[in-house]
C-alpha cells in the first residue's frame, strides 16, 4: 500500500487547485481521478465567469473567497500564463421587479466590498451595449466582472500542482475507505493507498465518497442546464457579460462573451436525468433562443455551432424518513467544507466555484497541513507556469521565429481556430490522451466546422503517440471512440467513418 501525507480524490477546479496549494509544504501529495484527463466533470462545462462577489450574502465564506478571488484573478491567470478579460458585467433590467433586484444587488455588493458597482440608466446602456432590446429600465455596472476558459485555468493549476511534485494518477476511481489510527485507507481498481488527510474534491460524487465512511448527512441533487456556442462571426456583438434579470420569476439569459472572442448562451435550468447526463435538452436549447430573440434581439442564431448541458451539484441537508433520505427543503446556499477525522469534504460547490477555485484549494490545503501538525515549507515551490506557445494571434515575428526553430508550428492542423501541429504536440505531451482533451488544450474541434477537417490528423497524431490504433482513441473518456475497426468487428464490409485518401486524408 502506498502512503502519502494527503490524497486528493477529484482532478476538477477544485482538486487541481488544491494539490496545487498543498505543494507549497513539504508533502506527499497524491491526485486520484476516475477519468483519464482533469476537468472533465462539472469544471468542463459552465459560464467561465469570475465573479465579484455581489451576488451573495454578506457575511459568509462564499463572499468572502469571491471577494477575493475577484481582486486576485488578474494575477493569478498571469503566473498561471491563463488568458482572463476583465470585460465587465452588465445585468440588464426591463422592468419594476428587475429594477428592484439590481438595487438590491448594488447595496449587497457594497457590503461585500465590491468596487466600482453602478446603477446605469438606459441611454448608458444602450451606448455600451447597442444590440440589447428596446425598452430597457436600466442596468448594474460590474466594471470588475472577467472571462476566463475553465479548461485553461484548470490545466493550468493541474500543471503546475504537477511540476511542484504533486502526483496526478488517472483512471483510478475511489472505490472504498477505511478509517484508520492516523488517516484513511482507500482502493481504486488499480491500487490501494493511505493517507493522513483526505480531501474529497469528487464534484458530483463528493457526497458518495463520504458515505464511503460516515453515514449521510448531505446529499447532492443535481440540476441540468444548457448552452448555446456562438461562433466567432458574432465576435463583439455584446463586450460585456449581459446578466438579464427577467420581469417575471424564472432564469434569464447571460451572453457571455468568451477569451477566445466568441459567445456563449445560456445557462437554463432543468430536472437532472442522472448524475452522468451531459446531453443537451432539446427544450433548453428553443427557451435559450426564445430568450435571446428576447434580450438581443438581432443575435443572428446562425452563429450557433453548438449545444452543451452542465450539471449543478446543488447540496442539501437530508434526513430520514420511512427508511429513506430526503433531502430537507431548501439547497444549502454557501460553500459547505466538511471536516470530519482528517477527511475535508468540498461539498456540492456550485457557482462561483470556477472564480474561487484558487481560494478554495487555498483554504482547505491550510486545514490540512494543520492536520499535519504544521510541516515544512516547501522551498522549491514554483507559483508560475509557462503557457504552451499559440500561434492564433501571435505577433509575427515571434511566430515566424518559432516556426524556423520548429517547423510543426508552421503547419495548421485546425483551420478555423488556427492551430498548428506544433500546439496538438506539445498538449499531448502534456497530458491529452483524446481527442476533447487536445481541443480542451488547443481549441481544436472548436470552431465553425467542429472538427470535421482536423479529426482525423489529431486522431492519427494521438495513436501514434499512443502506440495503438486509431479506433482505440476516444473522444471523451472511456469507450467512446470515433473510429470503429472492421477487422475487430468481424465485419467483412464495413465503411470507416472516415476513410483514408491514397491522396491525402478523406472528409466526414
Ligand atoms: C451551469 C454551471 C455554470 C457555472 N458557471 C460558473 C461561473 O461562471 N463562474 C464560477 O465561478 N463558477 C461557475 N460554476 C461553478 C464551477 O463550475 C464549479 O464550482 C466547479 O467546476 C466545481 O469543480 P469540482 O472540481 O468541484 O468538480 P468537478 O469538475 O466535477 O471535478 C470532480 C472530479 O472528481 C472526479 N471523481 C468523482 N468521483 C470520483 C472517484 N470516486 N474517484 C476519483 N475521482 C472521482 C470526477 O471524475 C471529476 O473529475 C458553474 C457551475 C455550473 C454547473
Amino acid at each position: 500500500m502506498e502512503e502519502r501525507d494527503v490524497v486528493v480524490i477529484g482532478a476538477g477546479l477544485l482538486g487541481c487547485f488544491a494539490a496545487r496549494a498543498l505543494t507549497q509544504w513539504e508533502i506527499g501529495v497524491l491526485v486520484l481521478e476516475s477519468r483519464e484527463d482533469v476537468c472533465t466533470g462539472i469544471s468542463r462545462a459552465n459560464s467561465g465567469i469570475v465573479y465579484t462577489g455581489c451576488d451573495t450574502a454578506p457575511g459568509t465564506l462564499k463572499t468572502r473567497l469571491c471577494v477575493r478571488a475577484s481582486r486576485n484573478a488578474p494575477a493569478l491567470c498571469r503566473e498561471l500564463g491563463v488568458r482572463f478579460s476583465r470585460c465587465g458585467s452588465l445585468m440588464v433590467s426591463f422592468g419594476p421587479r428587475a429594477d428592484g433586484v439590481l438595487r438590491k444587488k448594488l447595496a449587497q455588493g457594497i457590503e461585500n466590498g465590491v468596487s466600482g458597482l453602478r446603477l446605469l440608466p438606459a441611454e448608458e446602456v444602450y451606448a455600451l451595449e447597442p444590440n440589447l432590446a428596446p425598452g430597457l429600465t436600466g442596468a448594474l455596472y460590474a466594471p470588475d466582472t472577467g472571462t476566463v476558459d475553465p479548461w485553461e485555468l484548470g490545466i493550468a493549476a493541474f500543471e503546475n500542482a504537477r511540476a511542484n511534485g504533486a502526483d496526478f494518477r488517472f483512471r483510478q476511481t475511489v472505490t472504498a475507505m477505511r478509517r484508520r489510527a492516523d488517516g484513511y485507507e482507500l482502493d481504486t481498481p488499480a491500487g490501494s493507498y493511505a493517507a493522513r488527510v483526505v480531501i474529497n474534491c469528487a464534484g458530483l460524487h463528493a457526497d458518495s465518497i463520504r458515505e464511503l465512511v460516515y453515514p449521510p448527512a448531505y446529499r447532492i441533487f443535481p440540476t441540468a442546464a444548457d448552452y448555446l456556442v456562438l461562433d466567432d462571426t458574432v465576435s463583439g456583438f455584446v463586450r460585456h457579460v449581459i446578466f438579464h434579470e427577467p420581469e417575471e420569476k424564472g432564469k434569464g439569459l447571460t451572453l457571455i462573451p468568451t477569451v477566445d472572442g466568441n459567445l456563449l448562451a445560456g445557462p437554463t435550468r432543468r430536472p437532472w436525468n442522472g448524475r452522468e447526463d451531459w446531453a443537451a435538452g432539446s427544450e433548453g436549447i428553443a427557451q435559450l433562443r426564445a430568450l435571446c430573440e428576447t434580450v438581443t434581439p438581432g443575435l443572428p442564431l446562425s452563429g450557433v455551432i453548438r449545444s452543451f448541458a452542465a450539471l449543478r451539484p446543488n447540496p442539501f441537508a437530508v434526513r430520514q424518513e420511512g427508511g429513506a433520505w430526503v433531502p430537507e427543503q431548501k439547497s444549502i446556499p454557501g460553500f459547505l467544507i466538511l471536516e470530519e477525522q482528517g477527511l475535508l469534504s468540498l461539498l456540492g460547490i456550485k457557482t462561483p466555484g470556477l472564480t474561487c477555485a484558487a481560494e478554495l484549494g487555498k483554504t482547505v490545503a491550510e486545514r490540512a497541513v494543520r492536520l499535519l501538525g504544521d510541516p515544512r515549507r516547501n522551498p522549491d515551490f514554483t507559483p508560475s507556469r509557462t503557457a504552451p506557445p499559440a500561434v492564433r494571434g501571435m505577433e509575427e515575428a515571434r511566430r515566424a521565429a518559432l516556426v524556423r526553430e520548429q517547423t510543426e508550428y508552421g503547419e495548421i492542423v485546425c483551420r478555423c481556430r488556427e492551430v498548428s501541429r506544433g500546439e496538438i504536440s506539445e498538449a499531448i505531451r502534456r497530458g491529452a490522451v483524446t481527442l476533447d482533451g487536445v481541443k480542451r488544450r488547443t481549441g481544436t474541434g472548436m470552431g465553425r466546422c467542429q472538427g470535421g477537417r482536423c479529426m482525423q490528423r489529431i486522431l492519427e497524431m494521438l495513436s501514434a503517440a499512443q502506440g495503438v490504433p486509431p479506433w482505440r482513441i476516444d473522444k471523451d473518456g472511456a469507450e467512446s471512440p470515433v473510429l470503429c475497426s472492421a477487422e475487430e468487428s468481424g465485419e467483412d464490409e464495413m465503411e470507416l467513418p472516415i476513410a483514408r485518401r491514397q491522396d491525402g486524408y478523406g472528409s466526414f
